[in-house]
């Protein structure tokens, strides 16, 4: 896993109106900067230059679909203001950085782009599908991310979950 906490939204969870979640919202039991972010999986780390609180990996070989690429986005990791949590070995403009399963990329917040509402402290973690260029598509679009549940090896999208809370095996 990513993060530690409570996995309160799951993919394709519908929280507004036309709305499919495309990832998971772990929320950590801590205040802001302290639930530390870690790779989930052997990839190549970028930044963009205006990400106070992104990141995303790259992973050159998805392991349930050989021969596609994959990415690994994370959000919220800065708090309300945009003062970032991302480790400082990876600042914005990082490109293509590899970080091996398990590196500490940062710690959990509660960044929204806006400093006067915040979301609560938790990590947004979706796995990402690739554009035929080999760039990640937006993954605000649920169609554009892939259900989690087969990676985990538990389910973790909306159909299978419903309204219970899904436990790490
Ligand atoms: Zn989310």
């Amino acid at each position: 896993m990513p993060t530690s906490g409570l996995i309160g939204y799951v993919w394709d969870d519908s929280f507004r109106s036309l709305h499919h979640h495309s990832g998971l919202d772990i929320f950590g039991p801590t205040r802001i900067g302290e639930t530390p972010v870690y790779a989930a999986y052997d990839g190549y780390l970028h930044r963009e230059q205006d990400w106070e609180a992104s990141l995303i990996l790259r992973i050159p070989e998805d392991p349930l679909r050989p021969g596609e690429q994959i990415w690994l986005y994370y959000k919220h990791l800065a708090d309300a203001d945009g003062l970032s949590f991302i480790e400082p070995g990876f600042p914005p403009g990082t490109h293509d950085v590899f970080v091996a399963a398990g590196t500490l990329l940062g710690y959990q917040g509660n960044y929204s782009g806006d400093p006067i509402n915040p979301v609560g402290v938790h990590l947004h973690f979706s796995i990402v599908r690739s554009s035929s260029s080999g760039g990640y598509l937006n993954e605000t679009e649920i169609h554009n991310t892939l259900d989690p549940s087969p990676y985990f090896g538990f389910a973790l999208n909306q159909k299978s979950v419903g309204d219970r809370i899904p436990v790490c095996p």
